[in-house]
């Protein structure tokens, strides 16, 4: 089994959800499917589509405008939140330890946070990329975490830019997030790779090992595109 969450980013609409529910309902398969949806979409409900949000605010409630907190996530019925996706950190100067912070305050209102960690293609061609990915697991994962996170691993040069590295670079990046949510007790934490998955090549990628699934973006956003991810492994 294994884990296919969806990344809408800003677009989408409530519509428009109602019918990748709709779709994705009848769709036969095992794995877990999840859909992070912008603040305004997050919903709850029977379907076994579960809805997440992308982003949460540190705080807990206050002066804060514009900040969404887990409290508020949790109350519209969002069972998942991405922390630390690229585009966080780029945009909005999200570091390590803010993404950390916000992984605690997803689970202090009993969300799953998918923690985002990838390298920068200016890291990459410095040869960076393994230790910015093992600092990213150290730094952005809390204490204390056994079976309540989930982390993905997104090469952030390759995301939403059908760039994909190759079978030997994403097993060497799982290899390398598995042996360090081990040393940190957090064996058996299941890592998603994410950046231009699709159809055609979601099922290679979830046959490397440590690969317990996917994060997607621009294929998520149409059931055409979605469903064939989500079919293409047991
Ligand atoms: C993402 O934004 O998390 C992502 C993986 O995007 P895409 O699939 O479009 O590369």
């Amino acid at each position: 089994m294994k884990i296919i969450a969806g990344n809408w980013k800003m677009n989408g609409s409530r519509s428009g959800l109602d019918e990748m529910i709709s779709a994705l309902d009848n769709v036969e398969t095992q794995n877990t499917v999840i859909l992070c949806v912008p603040f305004t979409m997050v919903r709850g409900g029977t379907s076994r589509v579960a809805v997440g949000a992308q982003d949460i605010s540190t705080h807990d409630k206050g002066a804060y405008t514009g900040e969404v907190s887990g409290q508020m996530l949790s109350d519209a019925g969002a069972k998942y939140v991405i922390v630390g996706h690229s585009e966080r950190r780029a945009y909005h100067n999200e570091t390590n330890a803010i993404v950390a912070e916000k992984a605690t305050a997803a689970l202090a209102n009993g969300l799953t946070p998918i923690i985002c960690v990838g390298e920068t293609m200016d890291e990459k061609q410095a040869g960076k990329t393994m230790e910015i990915i093992e600092s990213g697991v150290r730094e952005s994962v809390p204490q204390n975490v056994s079976g309540k996170i989930i982390v993905a691993y997104e090469p952030r040069w390759a995301i939403g830019a059908g760039l994909t590295p190759t079978d030997q670079e994403i097993a060497a990046a799982h290899t390398l997030i598995a042996k360090t949510l081990e040393s940190m007790g957090l064996a058996g934490t299941p890592v998603l790779y994410g950046a231009s998955v699709k159809g055609s090549n979601a099922a290679q990628i979830m046959s490397i090992e440590h690969v317990d699934g996917v994060l997607v973006g621009g294929a998520s956003l149409k059931s055409d595109d979605f469903i064939p991810i989500i079919t293409s492994v047991k």
